[in-house]
């Protein structure tokens, strides 16, 4: 891959360029080593020797971890699923606007559906969204609204929804988990889950952290949202009326809330609550990348791309993962 013009368009043929492994493994080069030459990762040196068969480099220096391969310090490094199936499955899950299961990527990249689930929950990780506070213009508007996050009962075999009813619901045993976003108009969405209650103190934390001071907000009549006027300009929405007061509505918000619903309804068929976050930031994703900077739309290839940036710079076990060891939410 050396020019633009050669780079994947579709998921069919993201599949078929990528599954050569000369392909994967060049594309990976790029993004490791932009200039091109490959260093060891532990020492620096730049001779290292291409080991052809294995695919893999040896360092001329003797010291532990003298052999490495294009995974070495990314998300994928201890796993033992080739790089090309890799690739693809972060392609299928930055580019499907619904999102994507494990089921599908199992079959689309010939791994178990167990495999298929660490992996999208290894990328979900590199999905975070992160940087910096919204409402940085001077015109900025910020919508701010909480939502209900269930399981979809319909979705689940009899015997499990009963138990699961028995036990008190689908989440944790305390109903439903509280969703909150901030989307500035025209620009990123922020979300996060607040677990079963929504606490006045956390929410007012939540929107100081991500949140300029002085931007104009927009949310519902909620009394959680009072006492935010000190630090910004807030216009209250009245749900109650059947129109649109002007300017002040929070339909940004809603629509970012449909789209999540519709792909924890639709494909993700039962969401424990520990990884709903994942799935929140996943969503968040694609939102946050349907548009460049300068506005223009952006292609499936720019959202894999940036997708595999952000991806490869982080690091998750399996511990991590299913909740063995203490890993907390850490989207702010
Ligand atoms: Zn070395």
């Amino acid at each position: 891959m050396d020019s633009k013009h050669n780079e994947p368009k579709t998921l069919q043929e993201a599949i078929a360029f990528y599954s050569n492994p000369n392909n994967a493994l060049a594309y990976m080069v790029l993004l490791r080593w932009p200039d091109g030459i490959v260093t060891c990762p532990a020492c620096g040196r730049d001779d290292v020797v291409f080991l052809h068969n294995q695919r893999k480099w040896q360092c001329k220096s003797v010291h532990p971890k003298r052999q490495f391969s294009a995974k070495v310090g990314t998300i994928f490094e201890d796993s033992p699923i080739a790089i090309q199936k890799w690739i693809v499955a972060v392609w299928m899950l930055s580019n499907c606007r619904n999102g994507v299961s494990s089921y599908e990527i199992a079959r689309a990249i010939g791994v178990t559906q167990k495999s298929a689930w660490f992996m999208l929950h290894r990328i979900r990780l590199g999905l975070q969204t992160s940087g910096g506070k919204l409402g940085q213009g001077p015109d900025s508007e910020v919508e701010i609204d909480e939502t209900y996050i269930g399981g979809k009962a319909r979705n689940m075999h009899r015997a499990k929804r009963e138990r699961l009813s028995r036990d008190g619901g689908m989440q944790g045993g305390h109903g439903k988990a509280v969703v909150m976003g901030m989307v500035e108009r025209g620009g990123k969405v922020k979300a996060a889950v607040l677990g079963h209650k929504r606490e006045k103190k956390l929410m007012h934390q939540i929107i100081e952290g991500n949140v300029m001071p002085g931007t104009w907000i927009h949310t519902d009549e909620f009394s959680n949202y009072d006492g935010l006027s000190d630090k910004y300009t807030h216009f209250v929405v009245n749900h109650l009326e059947s129109y649109v007061e002007g300017n002040v509505h929070t339909n940004t918000i809603e629509n970012f809330w449909s789209l999540l619903k519709r792909g924890l309804g639709g494909t993700y068929v039962a969401v424990e609550p520990f990884h709903l976050f994942r799935y929140v930031d996943e969503q968040a994703f694609r939102f946050n990348n349907r548009k460049g900077v300068d506005g223009t739309k952006l292609t499936d290839a720019d959202r894999f791309n940036i997708a595999m940036s952000q991806v490869i710079g982080k690091r998750l076990t399996y511990t991590e993962l299913t909740g063995k060891s203490g890993e907390e939410q850490t989207p702010f």
